[in-house]
């Protein structure tokens, strides 16, 4: 059996090496081919003997998982659907901006906790994504975004390694905190100078509230935060984020102010989806002035992205103004999500892969609505 090398942080491929009786130094050579130079094949690697060249390939592969579809929207948004095995197909998105460019990366098939705005949560989960999976998004968009550049008008070297992923966000299919060690030795590998060198504050995990993962993740890699709150109070947060009836707001809030004592800024983002008559009142709002009082942050708020049978509408245009001048006047930063690649499903929580659901959520669901 070959071992997959996307699967490896540094420390494995330290191991991978000793194992095969090579010297230490090759796998720094190994790692920066793999992630910093997007190497797929061995032959490539031109400092590494050719002798070695070799057994590495029956030793070892770089295994991304398989691309499917390949969709680039009207706004330059890009959406990768990815074949995972067994039934599953994960997302990607790429969300180009003129100072900066985004990979949006999943970290589940599916998801297990069954928010009911979300797409995801509606398809049921299946597995965990391992290491490679994850990293291999990254991995495989960087060469995308690198061959893409590279046509034939492409002007000379400097330009064409210009770095087009300049951010990764966790906000793809999946709760990044329940597959913790995988993503967070996913996380590393987005740190380490030898594979993409990104900053702590350039990679944010967005999570629904797990509040024990969360004081782990604090110690273990304290990236930039995103929590997704989506409502003032327990009552209505218990309903669209069912995790919360384990997790209550004041648990999860107190983690956050936890959290940012370690975090690489200094303030934690609130998502806060735009629910039509569900959580946009200006009453609401003021509810959630109070709620966040305690907690430095900032607050995103995403305009509902519609998926069929969804059972809810965006808030219109001003009613989500109204929502954001009444947290602007408490002195809070509010910012609205601009909808981005919304032609091609790839907006927020329209992601929905193919998931091979375990839970037989669809099932019950139809029982239910039959009874
Ligand atoms: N599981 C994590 C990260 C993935 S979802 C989490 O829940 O935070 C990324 C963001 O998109 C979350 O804030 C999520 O609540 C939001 N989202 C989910 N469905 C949405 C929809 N239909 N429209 C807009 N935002 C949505
Ligand atoms: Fe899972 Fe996040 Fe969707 Fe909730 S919003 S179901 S936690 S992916």
């Amino acid at each position: 059996m070959t071992v997959n090398l996307l699967e490896f942080q540094k420390n494995g491929f330290v191991r991978f090496c000793a194992e095969i009786g090579e010297k230490p130094f090759r796998a720094r050579q190994l790692e920066r081919w793999i992630h910093h130079n997007g190497a797929g094949d061995f032959e490539v690697m031109t400092d590494i003997p050719k002798s070695l060249r070799g057994r590495l390939g029956e030793l070892a592969e770089i295994r991304a998982p398989r691309v499917v579809r390949d969709t680039t929207a009207a706004d330059g948004t890009r959406k990768w659907l990815l074949d995972v095995g067994t039934g599953n197909a994960i997302e990607s998105v790429f969300i180009p901006e003129r100072n900066r460019g985004t990979l949006c990366i999943s970290s589940q098939a599916g998801c297990a906790l069954e928010c009911t705005f979300c797409s995801t949560g509606r398809q049921g989960f299946n597995r965990n994504l391992s290491v490679a999976e994850i990293i291999g998004q990254l991995w495989l968009a960087s060469n995308a975004l690198h061959s893409s550049q590279a046509g034939p008008d492409a002007p000379a070297s400097a330009a064409v390694r210009e770095r087009r992923i300049t951010n990764v966000v966790m906000m793809g299919m999946g709760e990044p905190l329940a597959n913790f060690d995988n993503v967070v030795a996913a996380m590393q590998l987005m740190l380490d100078d030898d594979a993409y060198g990104l900053s702590r504050r350039r990679v944010t995990l967005s999570t629904s509230g797990l509040v024990p993962a969360l004081d782990r993740l604090r110690d273990a890699c304290p990236v930039a935060l995103a929590v997704s709150l989506h409502a003032p109070d327990d009552r209505l947060r218990d309903e669209l984020v069912p995790i919360n009836r384990k997790y209550p707001l004041a648990q999860l809030l107190a983690a956050c102010v936890r959290y940012i004592e370690k975090a690489p800024r200094d303030f934690v983002t609130f998502e806060y989806v735009m629910l039509d008559g569900v959580n946009d009142s200006v009453a609401q709002a003021r509810q959630l002035v109070n709620l966040v009082q305690s907690v430095p942050c900032k607050l995103n708020l995403i305009p509902f992205n519609p998926f069929p049978n969804s059972g809810y509408r965006r808030s219109g245009a001003d009613a989500i103004a109204r929502f954001r001048d009444v947290l602007m006047q408490a002195g809070l930063t509010a910012t609205v999500r601009k909808t981005r690649g919304d032609d091609i499903d790839a907006a927020c929580g329209q992601l929905a892969g193919q998931v091979a659901d375990k839970t037989r959520r669809r099932e019950r669901r139809l029982a239910i609505a039959t009874a």
